[in-house]
């Protein structure tokens, strides 16, 4: 464990990413606050997660992977249908991950990752987790005041919480990143589809290891299942591209359905409606897309997660890269703290770790909006191209197997693990780590 100093963090948003913050820093010896507008972290709300393996061993060093067994389901394998449900393909990158990392990937509902992290977390580290605080801005201390804290966090409620960093983990329609200079405009991000998604009780006829998925002409469908709920992703592309908040409601989502009920779940001849009429809870947003060019602001401000990044859901990303951000920029904050002594570390050494946080995460980034943004057009046919691509070209013989190998095997294998935490490979196939895990036994191995 790192030396203690009265460097201080405060974290903004106690979502998934906000939690997964909260077990790094503590590991890491970094003392932190979390502020979530929330009135409590449990919620039973927000859809489903697919943990890819460089986030499955996050958890891991976080020790809640069993947990999470212990809720979700591991996918093998995947279905294509077209709209008419005729079969054209199978969707074989579970295999795969099996493959080379030796490990399936796991479906679970979003509700159960966030009541895990947060029941896992030390008392202490709980402690430090504030609901019913709305961050409305953040700003820079005055010099003179300079004492390790340097920025202040105000809320709605008029408390006010001093650290020396903030960490916008406030999802994508980020406070801090309002507050920030030179990260861009105040919604970066545009939404060119909506998704309808909602949970129901799964059917015994329903392969819990399967993803079904159902593409055809602006609408593409997915269900994801574990033991006991199925989790249905209906995706449209809107009818012109929007940036900024919309609230559905559930006239939209009726509306939505009546358009697209018919389309085929599974291969009983049960449809998107019959299910839909079973659903335990539901909710449509915008699918907003694209990335910060610059994720911080000076030494102070620094965003991760859906704040900083945004893909659509199809590929099964957004958590996944937000949990790596934190790794690897609480790496980078354990670094600084212990160049400075255990003092706490400069404006301008922040900042750099921050620079040297966005250069190991900016390609992967990128490569992961640019899959997430390929799939979901190719999925809604958006047009001859991406047909061609997605129904033709992807169903050569071996050629989805070449594009998995050379383009999301490097996306998995660069995963990113906490320096703070020394423990062996939990999962070791054919393709190496590029950032082994510290084993405790002098170096590195995987
Ligand atoms: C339908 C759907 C399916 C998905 N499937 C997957 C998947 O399979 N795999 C995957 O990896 N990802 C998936 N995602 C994406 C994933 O859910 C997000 O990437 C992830 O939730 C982002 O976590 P976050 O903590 O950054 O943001 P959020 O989950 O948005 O959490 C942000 C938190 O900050 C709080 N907050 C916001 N503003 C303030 C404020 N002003 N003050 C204080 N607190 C604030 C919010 O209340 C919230 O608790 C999916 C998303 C959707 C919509």
């Amino acid at each position: 464990m790192m030396a203690k100093s009265s460097f201080s963090v405060i974290v903004v948003g106690g979502g998934p990413v906000g939690l997964t913050a909260a077990h790094a820093l503590s590991k890491a010896g970094i003392d932190f606050t979390i502020l979530e507008r929330r009135e409590t972290i449990i919620e039973d709300i927000g859809a489903t997660i697919f943990l890819w393996p460089q986030g499955m061993r996050i958890m891991s060093q976080l020790g809640v992977l069993e947990s999470l067994r212990e809720v979700a389901m591991e996918s093998q394998l995947g279905t294509q249908q077209e709209h008419d449900g005729s079969m054209f393909g199978t969707i074989n990158s579970p295999e795969w991950c099996h493959e080379h990392f030796h490990v399936w990937p796991l479906t679970m509902a979003r509700a159960d990752i966030v009541k895990i992290l947060y029941n896992s977390l030390p008392e202490n580290a709980r402690s430090k987790i504030h609901v019913n605080k709305k961050v409305a801005s953040t700003t820079s201390l005055p010099a003179s005041e300079d004492d390790g804290k340097r920025t202040r966090v105000t809320c709605a409620d008029g408390s006010t919480y001093d650290g020396t960093i903030v960490i916008g983990a406030d999802g994508v329609h980020s406070v801090v990143r309002k507050s920030m200079a030179g990260v861009g405009p105040e919604f970066p991000f545009q939404a060119k589809y909506r998704i309808l998604w909602f949970h129901y009780p799964r059917a015994p006829d329903t392969a819990a290891t399967i993803v079904y998925e159902v593409h055809g002409k602006g609408l593409m469908l997915q269900i994801l299942s574990t033991e006991t709920s199925s989790f249905a992703l209906l995706y449209k592309r809107l009818d012109k591209p929007h940036r900024g908040y919309v609230r559905y409601t559930s006239e939209d989502m009726e509306a939505l359905v009546a358009e697209a009920g018919f389309l085929p779940v599974g291969k009983k001849g049960r449809a998107l409606r019959d299910v839909w009429a079973t659903k335990t809870k539901a909710g449509m947003a915008n699918l907003e897309e694209g990335y910060l060019k610059k994720v911080y602001s000076g030494g102070k401000t620094v965003l991760v997660g859906d704040a900083a990044h945004k893909v659509t859901p199809h590929s099964g990303l957004g958590l996944n890269e937000g949990v790596s951000d934190v790794v690897s920029l609480v790496n980078e904050l354990g670094k600084a703290v212990a160049c400075s002594g255990g003092a706490v570390p400069g404006e301008r050494e922040l900042e750099l770790a921050f620079e040297r946080h966005q250069k190991t995460r900016m390609p992967v980034i990128k490569k992961g909006n640019l899959i997430s943004w390929l799939s979901v057009r190719q999925g809604t046919f958006r047009n001859k191209a991406f047909w061609l691509m997605g129904r033709v070209i992807l169903k050569m013989p071996g050629v989805d197997r070449l594009v998995f190998r050379k383009v999301v095997i490097p996306l998995i294998q660069q995963g990113v693990v906490l320096d703070c935490v020394e423990q062996e490979e939990p999962f070791l196939g054919k393709t190496a780590w590029k950032n082994p895990m510290r084993n405790g036994k002098g170096d590195a191995k995987a």
